[in-house]
């Protein structure tokens, strides 16, 4: 039998969680739980998007409020970044990584698909010229830091999305591993933070399938052991667009702030999680104990006009 799992709820405090965000929180965490599991909490605040909200009410406070618990304190992830900086030295000091300082607009710009937004590719013949400095604490700083990659496919198999088949050379290029304002980027940290926590659970939305690849890529570089992934498909509005934060409507903290009971949103995640009797659900309890992964949807599902005027009855 496979060891407990031990799985982590990575928001990043960017502007409030919203009901997409909670969907995949309850589930992952409803999973993990089910399998005697450990749950961590991790503030992702190396994200390359300013911080505008306080992750201390707008995003631990809301995810208390929906009836979440985690083992442990919060690991904030700007807080800790030596271990990050090791990995950045130990690819430098092996000449797999380069410095750059072309901006983004001065880079192809390719569709990627997963995200529905443009992600700029860095081809290999951009590359500076060799010898890279092998020794980041004396290289020019303000420079962001790229891995060097190379062709082919990275596949995996996924528990929940089933198999994947990625060319991160292809679609991105040489990715970046550390930016310019002195943090890792987020896919050096997530592989990082993952490792160093024993995190061997990962669950999350399918809109990261794509970054999954470049983690393999990186993990597989630094000789680290893989978690397992389950990604699931994201929560959209009516017109099928991602749920974005800045629709107040479906924000955690005003539906919170409004009064909305959180029996009520649990049975709108439940409803969205497959759930066979979402409208009996009261507490988290409740939710954990009709929660079955078999029964998640497997495609995207829609958050209608009539799901958010339900909440808001009594
Ligand atoms: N911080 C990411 C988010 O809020 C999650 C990243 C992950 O789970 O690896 O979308």
């Amino acid at each position: 039998m496979d060891a407990a799992p031990t799985t982590r709820l990575a928001p990043s405090p960017t502007g409030g969680l919203h009901l997409g965000n909670a969907r995949t929180f309850v589930a992952n965490w409803a999973l993990a739980r089910q399998r005697g599991g450990k749950v961590l909490m991790r503030i992702e605040d190396v994200a390359p998007t300013s911080t505008t909200s306080t992750w201390d009410d707008d995003v631990l406070g809301v995810l208390r409020w929906l009836g979440l618990d985690w083992d442990g304190p919060p690991l904030i992830q700007s807080a800790e970044l030596p271990p990050h900086q090791e990995a950045l030295n130990t690819l430098a000091a092996r000449g797999l990584v380069f410095q750059c300082s072309r901006t983004r607009k001065e880079l192809v710009l390719v569709t990627a698909p997963q995200e529905g937004d443009f992600e700029a590719r860095y081809a290999p013949e951009l590359r500076p010229p060799q010898p890279w400095p092998t020794d980041p604490k004396t290289a020019p700083k303000g420079q962001n830091w790229r891995v060097k990659t190379e062709p082919g496919v990275v596949s995996f198999s996924d528990e929940f999305a089933g198999n994947q088949y990625f060319d991160p050379h292809r679609d991105v290029g040489d990715f970046i591993l550390w930016t310019k304002r002195g943090q890792p980027s987020y896919q050096l940290a997530c592989v990082i933070d993952d490792y160093r926590t024993g995190v061997n659970m990962v669950f999350r939305g399918d809109d990261l399938l794509s970054s999954t690849a470049r983690q393999i890529v990186l993990a597989k570089l630094l000789g680290l052991p893989l978690p397992k992934w389950w990604h699931v498909p994201l929560v959209l509005d009516e017109k099928g667009d991602r749920l974005a934060k800045r629709n107040r409507s479906i924000r955690l903290t005003e539906l919170r702030d409004a009064g909305v009971d959180q029996g009520a949103v649990l049975r709108l995640l439940a409803k969205w999680c497959g759930h066979e009797a979402p409208q009996h659900i009261k507490n988290i309890q409740d939710f954990l104990a009709g929660f079955s992964i078999e029964r998640m949807p497997r495609e995207p599902v829609r958050c209608t006009k009539q799901d958010l005027e339900q909440l808001h009855e009594r």
